[in-house]
C-alpha cells in the first residue's frame, strides 16, 4: 500500500510550495487507495506555535484535504526518539562526543583556513578514555566515512552523494538530550509505514543524512520524490510579493479551493496539455513520475484564469453561501438568480463578484463625470423621464425582458436609437458606463428603485 504524508513545521501559515507538496502527496495516496498521513514537525519549540499549527488544519480543511487517521505531532513522541538513539549506542552505531563547543570552533577554523570542507572530525568515535569534566555531550551517529549514497529519485533519477564529500558524524542528539531534525524525520516516516516521500527539492541535501538513519536502524528507506521549486516570472524563488502567501490569503482573495488546487497540480506536473482538472481527474491522473525536472512558473493570470472557470461553473446557491464571506447575503433576494447568472462570467475572484454586485443593488453615490459628458446630451432627460413614467405606468415587471420591452417601446415611440436611451440609464442606474445589461440591472433592483434612481440622477444635475 501506497502511504504518503505531508510534515509541515508549525513556523507559520501553510504556504503556497507546501500545500503543493501536500497536494501531490494527497493525490498520489488516494490513486493507489493508499493512505495519506499528516505529521506536525513541532519539536523545535521556540519557532512553533500552536496558532500555526490551528492555522495549517484550517487551511487543509477550507481545501478539502483529509488525512487518514491521527494526526502525529513530533513534540509527543520524545520517548520513542530517546529508545532509538539508546539502541544506537548500545550497537556502536552512535556515540557520546565531548567535544566543546570552542574545540569545535578552532576545528572549522583550522579547515576554513585549508580551504577543507568543514566537518566533524571524528575525534571522539572510537573514544574509550575518561570523558571530560563538566562536558555534556552530544550523540553523534557512525556515518559511512567513504564509499557513496544514492538516493533513488522518482524525479531526478539516481542521485549519487560521495560520503566524505557530504557526510560525517552528524549529531543526533544533542547536549540536553532532544532529537535533531534529520534523525526523528527518518524514524517517524518508518515508523508511520511511509514509503513514498514526496517533498520539495530544498530537502534533498538532507535525504543522504536521513538515509544513513534508516540503515543504521534497519528500516527500509522509502522511495523519494523532490519536486522542483515554484518561481516567479523572473526565475526568482517564489516571494511574498509573488504569492507565496498563507494559503488562507487564497481564500480572502476570493479564490475557490478547486481553482487553487487545480493550479498548483499544475505547477510542476502535467497531463497532456490539459489544464483543467477536477479533484476527482486529479485523483485518476496524478502520478509523481510526471513531475517535471524543473522549477515552475507562478502565473496568477492563470489562476485568476482558473478561478473564473470554477466560478462559472458554481451552483447560484453555492455561490450565495460564498459571498456571504464578503459582505454579500443574497439569500432573500428575488432575483439573486438573475443577478448571478449575469455576473459570474464577469468575475475572476469572489471579490471581483462581490464588488459587481455591489455596484448594481447600492444606488449610485456619484457619477462618472466622462460617462456624464458622453451619456447626458441633447434630450437625455426627456429620454429618460418618458422611461420612467411608462415603467410607472406599467404593471407587471419581473424579468430582463419585460424591461427591455419597455426600453424598446420609448426607443420606437420617439424614434430614437438604443443608446440614446442606453448610455444616460445606465449612467443614472450605475454612475458609469460599464456593467451588464441594463434589463437585468433593473430587474435586480426592480421598477421603485429604477424610477428612483432616474429621478436622482435628474435632480443631481449631470
Ligand atoms: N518539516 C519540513 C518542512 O516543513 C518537511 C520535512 C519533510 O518533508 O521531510 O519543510
Amino acid at each position: 500500500m501506497v502511504v504518503t504524508r505531508f510534515a509541515p513545521s508549525p513556523t507559520g501559515y501553510l504556504h503556497i510550495g507546501g500545500l503543493r507538496t501536500a497536494l501531490f502527496s494527497y493525490l498520489w495516496a488516494r490513486k493507489n487507495n493508499g493512505k495519506f498521513l499528516l505529521r506536525i514537525e513541532d519539536t523545535d519549540k521556540a519557532r512553533n506555535s500552536q496558532e500555526a499549527t490551528e492555522a495549517i488544519l484550517k487551511a487543509f480543511q477550507w481545501l478539502g484535504l483529509e488525512a487518514d487517521g491521527e494526526i502525529t505531532y513530533q513534540s509527543k513522541r520524545e520517548d520513542i526518539y530517546k529508545k532509538y538513539i539508546q539502541q544506537l549506542l548500545d550497537e556502536g552505531k552512535a556515540y557520546k562526543c565531548y567535544m566543546s563547543k570552542e574545540e569545535l570552533d578552532a576545528l572549522r577554523e583550522t579547515q576554513m583556513a585549508n580551504k577543507e570542507r568543514t566537518k566533524y572530525d571524528g575525534r571522539y568515535r572510537d573514544f574509550t578514555g575518561t570523558p571530560p569534566e563538566g562536558v555534556e555531550p552530544v550523540i553523534r551517529i557512525k556515518a559511512p566515512l567513504s564509499g557513496e549514497i544514492i538516493v533513488h529519485d522518482g524525479v531526478k533519477g539516481d542521485i549519487s552523494f560521495q560520503a566524505e564529500d557530504i557526510l560525517d558524524d552528524f549529531v543526533i542528539a544533542r547536549a540536553d538530550g532532544s532529537p535533531t531534525y534529520n534523525f526523528v524525520v527518518a524514524i517517524d516516516d518508518a515508523l508511520m509505514g511511509v514509503n513514498e516521500v514526496i517533498r520539495g527539492d530544498d530537502h534533498l541535501s538532507n535525504t543522504p543524512k536521513q538515509i544513513v538513519v534508516y540503515e543504521a536502524l534497519g528500516f527500509d528507506v522509502p522511495k523519494f520524490y523532490h519536486v522542483p521549486m515554484i518561481h516567479n516570472a523572473q526565475g526568482k524563488k517564489l516571494s511574498k510579493r509573488d504569492g507565496a502567501t498563507d494559503v488562507m490569503a487564497y481564500k480572502e482573495m476570493g479564490y475557490l479551493p478547486q481553482a487553487l488546487l487545480n493550479f498548483l497540480v499544475r505547477l510542476g506536473w502535467s497531463h497532456g496539455d490539459q489544464e483543467i482538472f477536477s479533484m476527482d481527474e486529479m485523483k485518476e491522473l496524478f502520478d509523481p513520475k510526471d513531475i517535471n525536472k524543473s522549477a515552475s512558473i507562478y502565473n496568477t493570470e492563470k489562476l485568476d484564469w482558473l478561478n473564473a472557470h470554477y466560478i462559472k461553473n458554481t451552483p447560484n446557491e453555492e455561490l450565495t453561501e460564498l459571498l456571504t464571506d464578503f459582505g454579500v447575503v443574497l439569500s432573500s433576494h428575488d432575483k439573486k438568480e438573475i443577478l448571478l447568472d449575469a455576473l459570474k462570467e464577469r468575475a475572476k475572484t469572489l471579490k471581483e463578484l462581490s464588488t459587481l454586485i455591489n455596484e448594481i443593488v447600492t444606488t449610485p453615490q456619484s457619477y462618472d463625470e466622462k460617462a456624464v459628458k458622453k451619456a447626458f446630451k441633447g434630450n437625455a432627460i426627456e429620454i429618460l423621464e418618458t422611461f420612467a413614467n411608462k415603467l410607472d405606468a406599467a404593471k407587471e415587471l419581473h424579468l430582463p425582458s419585460d424591461y427591455h420591452h419597455v426600453m424598446e417601446t420609448v426607443v420606437n415611440e420617439m424614434e430614437i436609437g438604443f443608446g440614446k436611451i442606453g448610455n444616460p440609464l445606465r449612467v443614472a442606474l450605475l454612475g458609469k458606463m460599464s456593467g451588464p445589461g441594463l434589463d437585468v440591472v433593473m430587474s435586480v433592483i426592480g421598477k421603485d428603485e429604477t424610477i428612483l434612481r432616474i429621478a436622482r440622477a435628474i435632480e443631481a444635475n449631470i
